[in-house]
C-alpha cells in the first residue's frame, strides 16, 4: 500500500508519526516528499548509498540561429524568457521562473534555434536504517516548483512491493496534493487546537475532493481537550491514534531522535485498519 502523511500546516509531528509508523510496520519505504524543507533523515539517520542529480529541461536560445521573433517568449506561460529584437538582439532566460513545459521549444519556427539542455533543480538521496528503505528529494532554493520533483520520487517508489510510507509536504498547496494523488489512504496528523483544526479542515476539503480514504492522528492529545474529535464527529471521519502529548518526546525531538519502539503496538493497529478500508 501507499500510504501519504499530510498535514494542514507545518510543525504539527507529521514527520515524527511518519518516521515511527514506518518503523513499527517495517519493513517499509519511508518516502520524505516534504522536498522544500526534509528533515526525516536527521531523525532516521540512514546510510545513504546514492545521490543523484535531479534535473528537468529548460531552455537555450543558440544566438546566429535565432531570428529574434519572439514566439518563444510570447508563448511561455510563466514569463521566463524575453526577446529584445534586432537592433539589441538580446535574449534573457529566468531559470528559476522556468516550468519545463517545453512549450517555447514547442513554438519555435526556426530549426536548432532554441534546444533543451537539463538544468539541476534538486538531488534525490537514497539510503537505508535497518529495515526501512529510505529516499528524500531535496529541491534547489528559489526553484518554481516542487511538483515535477515528488512526481519522480513517487515514480521511483510505483513499483515497489512493500508498504511505502509518503511525508507529503504541510497545507494544501499542488505539492501536497501531487504528494497524496494516487494513495491508497492518507493520514492527516492535527493538533488540538483552534489554528490546528483550522488547518485540519481545509486539508479535509482538499482530500474530500480527490475522493481519498483517510482518517486522523492527534498529536499531543491532551486529556479533556476534544477540539479535534469534535471536528472528526462533525465530518464524520475516524480518529485512529493519539499520541499523548510528552515533553520527553519534545525533548528527544530537539536532540534529533525519537522514541523508536514506542506505540508500535498501536500503530500496528493503526495499519491494520487501514488495510481493513483501503487495502
Ligand atoms: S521562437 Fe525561436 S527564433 Fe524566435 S525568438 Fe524564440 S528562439 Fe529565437
Ligand atoms: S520551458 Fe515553458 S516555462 Fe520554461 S521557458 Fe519554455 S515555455 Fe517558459
Amino acid at each position: 500500500m501507499k500510504i501519504a502523511v499530510a498535514s494542514g500546516k507545518g510543525g504539527t509531528g507529521k514527520t515524527t508519526f511518519s518516521l515511527l509508523f514506518s518503523k513499527a510496520i517495517a519493513p517499509s519505504f519511508y518516502v520524505d516528499a516534504d522536498v522544500e524543507e526534509p528533515n526525516g533523515a536527521i531523525f532516521l539517520k540512514p546510510t545513504v548509498n546514492s545521490v543523484e542529480d535531479f534535473t528537468e529541461p529548460v531552455p537555450r536560445i543558440i544566438p546566429g540561429k535565432c531570428t529574434y521573433c519572439g514566439e518563444c517568449a510570447k508563448a511561455c506561460p510563466y514569463k521566463a524568457l524575453v526577446i529584445i529584437p534586432p537592433p539589441a538582439k538580446k535574449t534573457l532566460f529566468f531559470p528559476e521562473l522556468c516550468h519545463s513545459c517545453g512549450v517555447c521549444a514547442y513554438v519555435c519556427p526556426e530549426k536548432g534555434a532554441l534546444i533543451e539542455v537539463p538544468r539541476k533543480k534538486g538531488i534525490i538521496r537514497r539510503g537505508k536504517s535497518g529495515e526501512i528503505d529510505f529516499m528524500e528529494g531535496v529541491l534547489n532554493l528559489g526553484e518554481a516548483s516542487a511538483v515535477p520533483l515528488i512526481r519522480e520520487l513517487k515514480r521511483r517508489v510505483k513499483n515497489y512491493p512493500g508498504d511505502v510510507i509518503i511525508d507529503a509536504p504541510p497545507g494544501t498547496s499542488c505539492p501536497v496534493v501531487e504528494a497524496v494523488e494516487e494513495t491508497n489512504y492518507v493520514l492527516l496528523v492535527a493538533e488540538p487546537t483552534p489554528f490546528g483544526v483550522h488547518d485540519l479542515s481545509l486539508v479535509v476539503e482538499m482530500i474530500e475532493m480527490l475522493s481519498l480514504p483517510h482518517g486522523i492522528i492527534i498529536n499531543k492529545a491532551q486529556e479533556g481537550n476534544t477540539l479535534v474529535e469534535d471536528f472528526a464527529e462533525s465530518k464524520g471521519m475516524e480518529i485512529l491514534y493519539r499520541i499523548p502529548f510528552s515533553e520527553e518526546i519534545a525533548r528527544m525531538y530537539s536532540r534529533g531522535e525519537l522514541p523508536f519502539g514506542e506505540f508500535e503496538e498501536g500503530f500496528r493497529k493503526v495499519y491494520k485498519r487501514i488495510k481493513e478500508i483501503a487495502g
